[in-house]
């Protein structure tokens, strides 16, 4: 199926911007994917160590309220005398007990220990910090425990209390008082494990530190939680101790996959500027074809009309003087010329697109070969008002090259100086030898060639851009061809122009009197 040439340009374009939006999608989607998947993972971090927390928290609450629900057992209010060693029994129980005193609501003295000059000190600590009127008396429960936790100034005073009833009645308060290290060394107990992969610290509600330096907040991983009924002024924190570097970690993969993403999406890019480039190129090669197609068969056309034109007249004996009957043979002559010389150029260049070549290298003369083909084109030239100019060092020697293929070069320079040399119709043909080369150079005044086309002329199709050489005939491929015949002598074509004064080209080819190259 043939597709239109338009069509080709808006598939093309289509595909270039369906690929783009993919890719941008594709990578946006990886992208959030990833950044999802790490959230996941933080979260799910996070979350363990929010359970870790409060199951530790939980795990104490449950042993300061087992101590409670065994002190109940072992309180027995109705017998006095027992007291003392029931009071020495709790206190020497894993229970982290300090002292049991048993209230009368209404006293305010403790009845049991037995107000003395001994516990004045002792007993007035207590008062200070186990308010009756805090306690609310008539909102208690008679049987079950309450706590009372107070902050530093009342050096984290804790108390558990509970109303209990005799069996006549009397309803006695009865006050655990809590020993703070014996705390701090249960806490410890229960926390030490966990201390081998986190920071776990228990401070209170002005971040002083109770148990361990109060950990950083700044971390992600942080948590902290209070313990709500006993010890409840008081706060677990809790933070793994490699949390810099898992931030870091999850930092420096999100940084990864971020450069990945923008690595493959340059790299798509990339590839869709070459893609781009390509087919401009492609598209501009076969824009040059097309008209190289129209300039050949222009270039063909204008000497056939000028053959058959002069020959019909001649055929028909309409001219009558000798001079004009010669000078029409000699247009005949140079426009065939001029073909033959045209269709050995096609003829070459079709070689050298197939990538054939046909050297027929000899000892050259080439000073010799240049005069030769001057004097053939000489009187065109000068008939077109041209002044020409031949200088020709005495030492140049014969090397071995293609005398065809660089007599086909040396025309193809000739005849661009005589097509863009404009008003100023001055061409000088230089020979020389320099170190190690032969120097043949064509010099025109013509319009110059700019700097920015410098490169470009010597592509294959390649013609100036320029009106003034737009309206010459010409079919952008004699400098290619030239350049192709300098390469196969291992030479060079050298240009030296400027716009407006005229151009110097020069082909260059390295003296070599044996063949071995
Ligand atoms: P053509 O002459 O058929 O266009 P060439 O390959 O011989 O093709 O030359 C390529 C282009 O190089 C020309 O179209 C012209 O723009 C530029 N050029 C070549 N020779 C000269 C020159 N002597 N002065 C100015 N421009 C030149």
């Amino acid at each position: 199926m043939k597709i239109p040439l338009a069509n080709n340009t808006l598939i093309i374009i289509a595909a270039i911007g369906l690929i783009v939006v993919s890719s941008a999608a594709l990578s946006f989607f990886s992208y959030h994917y990833t950044v999802g998947r790490e959230n996941v993972a933080e979260t799910t971090l996070t979350q363990s160590i929010i359970k870790l927390a409060l199951q530790n928290i939980d795990r104490l609450e449950q042993r300061i309220l087992d101590n409670d629900r065994i002190m109940a057992a072992m309180i027995d209010v109705n017998d006095p005398l027992n007291w003392p060693s029931m009071v020495e029994a709790i206190k020497d129980a894993d229970l982290n007990v300090e002292q049991v005193y048993l209230l009368r609501p209404e006293s305010n003295y403790p009845v049991f220990p037995q107000y003395s000059y001994e516990i004045r000190n002792q007993w007035g600590a207590f008062r200070k910090n186990f308010d009756l009127k805090e306690i609310e008396l008539e909102r208690l429960v008679p049987g079950q425990p309450y706590h009372l936790h107070k902050e530093k100034p009342n050096n984290y005073f804790f108390a558990t209390y509970m109303l209990r009833e005799g069996r006549d009645g009397s309803r006695y308060l009865v006050c655990f008082q809590m020993n703070f290290d014996k705390i701090i060394a249960m806490l410890d107990k229960y926390l030490r494990d966990l201390q081998d992969r986190f920071y776990v610290s228990i401070v209170d509600f002005e971040n002083n530190a109770v148990y361990n330096q109060p950990v950083s907040r700044s971390s992600t991983y942080f948590f902290e939680s209070r313990f709500p009924t006993t010890l409840y002024k008081w706060i677990l924190q809790i933070v793994p101790r490699n949390y810099a570097e898992l931030q870091l970690g999850v930092r420096n993969q999100r940084l990864t996959n971020l450069f990945f993403i923008t690595l493959s999406m340059l790299l798509i890019f990339i590839s869709l500027a070459f893609i781009y480039v390509g087919w401009q190129r492609d598209r501009q090669l076969r824009q040059m074809k097309e008209s190289f197609i129209s300039n050949v068969s222009h270039e063909l056309k204008t000497p056939l009309s000028l053959i058959r034109m002069f020959s019909e007249i001649l055929v028909l004996g309409k001219v009558n003087r000798d001079d004009k009957r010669l000078e029409y043979y000699r247009i005949i002559h140079n426009e065939s010329d001029r073909m033959s010389r045209l269709i050995d150029n096609l003829l070459d260049f079709a070689n050298l697109a197939q990538g054939i070549e046909y050297k027929h290298f000899e000892k050259t003369d080439i000073a010799r070969l240049v005069t030769k083909a001057m004097e053939a084109y000489r009187y065109e030239i000068q008939k077109q008002g041209f002044q020409l100019k031949m200088t020709a060092a005495s030492d140049i020697p014969e090397i071995f090259a293609d005398p065809n293929a660089i007599t086909m070069a040396f025309f193809n320079l000739l005849d661009n100086s005589v097509k863009y040399s404009g008003e100023r119709k001055y061409i000088e043909v230089r020979l020389e030898k320099t170190d190690g080369f032969l120097d043949l150079s064509v010099i025109d005044k013509g319009i110059g060639i700019s700097p920015s086309e410098r490169q470009k002329i010597f592509d294959k199709f390649y013609r100036g851009s320029e009106p003034a050489i737009r309206k010459v005939r010409g079919s952008g491929i004699g400098l290619a061809i030239t350049k192709h015949v300098a390469e196969i002598h291992g030479g060079e074509v050298l240009v030296h122009s400027e716009v407006g004064k005229g151009s110097e080209f020069t082909l260059r080819i390295p003296i070599r009197e044996a063949p071995g190259f």
